[in-house]
């Protein structure tokens, strides 16, 4: 299971399970990249 992300942008971020990933991701998108959205299959697949 893909609990990890590296952000482009040098952010590492964690979670407990790949739903929690996704929505700590997508926290992460919102603050400091509000212009870009990604999908849960994109997130995942960036994911390791
Ligand atoms: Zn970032």
């Amino acid at each position: 299971m893909k609990k990890r992300l590296t952000c482009p942008c040098g952010v590492y971020v964690r979670g407990t399970d790949e739903d929690d990933l996704v929505e700590k991701v997508r926290q992460h998108l919102g603050e400091r990249h509000p212009d870009h959205e990604y999908s849960r299959d994109e997130i995942l697949f960036m994911a390791y």
